[in-house]
């Protein structure tokens, strides 16, 4: 059991605004109610698994309504979990036939490669069919709602960002160790025995492991808290298929110049894609956007970013605004983020956050 926390990872459990935007996240990790993923195994799908792509998608939208039914009567106290049958299929059988079958011509993120994975073809990521881990250990760095977070470094990442802190595991596809879904979903179960708060999907990024991290979620029996912790550079698909399944999307929003985001991440259509996540994301569950701050980057990305948070997120959105910057790997190949940011940037961004009315920041 994991007793020794940070102090922050205890006090925010009486933490007023972290209580307000993250309400169901506490009742899963404290027990009160179960992990999402656990519901969307109990709602039920009418369709044979091996009907085509249209059908599957159409039973995939009947399922996700029942979903969210289901959902609201166990919340409100008019079901238990443990009095349901599992169906079969379920909801949560059908996301993995329909991740599987996604991966033959992969489209993951909107850079939509449209590789077939499962014949030996990468695309942008080149991450494989299996997935590969660079670590998997509990977590104390996180944000202190958290912490101790079971986190799970997947290899490969569908970015390229010149200033990755974790340049070794994002972009090195083929590094790290293979791991079955079956392998996860019992460390998974283990640590949450353990005292995990929650099981916590990163990288690289977690998005070229959907098939993996979705099969793991169905074949896990304990509810723990499930955290996306990805760059939100999701397809429409794939966050069709995470619905329902995430309890927290730990998001990133980067950039709010789309020439920001290609001359440093190599990613197009930044801003139009990330913010659309955002907004079907905030829709489904419950969220924490982080936002790390550049050096030199702070009206052209900081200030608009917040903004847009506050506009479409709300004040009481949990908001992380991160200070951490260092310039890693080949961030010195641009004179302006080859430096840590300055006091005064930062103050400059605290300034925005509460400018722009945000209630609810972590800092
Ligand atoms: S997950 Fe990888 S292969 Fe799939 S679309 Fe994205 S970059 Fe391409």
């Amino acid at each position: 059991m994991w007793r020794v926390l940070r102090p922050d990872a205890v006090a925010v459990l009486k933490d007023e605004r972290a209580r307000k935007s993250l309400g169901r996240y506490f009742a899963v990790m404290g027990g009160e109610l179960p992990a999402r993923f656990l519901v969307c195994k109990r709602a039920e799908v009418k369709v044979d698994l091996s009907a085509g792509d249209e059908e599957l998608w159409r039973a995939h939208d009947r399922g996700l309504r029942e979903f969210r039914k289901l959902l609201a009567h166990i919340d409100g106290g008019k079901a238990r979990l443990e009095d349901l049958e599992r169906p079969e299929p379920s909801l949560l059988d059908l996301k993995v036939e329909l991740a599987r079958r996604i991966l033959k011509s992969c489209h993951f993120c909107e850079r939509r490669c449209v590789v077939d994975r499962t014949a030996g073809k990468v695309g942008v990521c080149g991450v494989s069919e299996r997935s590969r881990i660079a670590s998997e250990f509990i977590h104390m760095g996180e944000e202190p709602e958290l912490v101790p977070s079971y986190t799970i470094f997947f290899n490969g990442c569908t970015f390229k960002c010149c200033f990755c802190q974790n340049y070794d595991i994002s972009q090195d596809p083929r590094g790290g160790v293979e791991v079955s879904p079956r392998t996860l979903a019992r460390l998974v179960e283990a640590q949450r025995h353990d005292g995990a708060r929650n099981v916590n999907w990163v990288g690289g990024s977690p998005t070229p492991h959907l098939h993996t991290i979705l099969e793991t979620l169905n074949l896990c029996e304990v509810s723990v808290p499930s955290v996306w912790n990805s760059n939100f550079y999701m397809s429409l698909e794939a966050m069709k298929l995470l619905f329902g399944t995430q309890d927290v999307y730990l998001t990133d929003f980067k950039y709010a110049d789309d020439k920001c985001a290609l001359k440093y991440s190599k990613v197009p259509n930044f801003f139009k894609i990330v913010a659309r996540n955002h907004r079907l994301a905030f829709a489904d569950s419950e969220l924490i956007v982080r936002h790390l701050v550049l050096p030199n980057h702070i009206e052209c990305c900081t200030r608009p970013v917040l903004e847009w948070i506050a506009e479409n997120l709300g004040s009481m959105v949990r908001v992380n605004l991160m200070d951490q910057y260092r310039p890693e790997y080949r961030a010195h190949e641009f004179e302006e983020l080859n430096r840590r940011l300055t006091s005064d940037e930062f103050g400059r961004a605290l300034e925005i956050a509460r400018e722009v009315g945000l209630e609810n920041v972590i800092t």
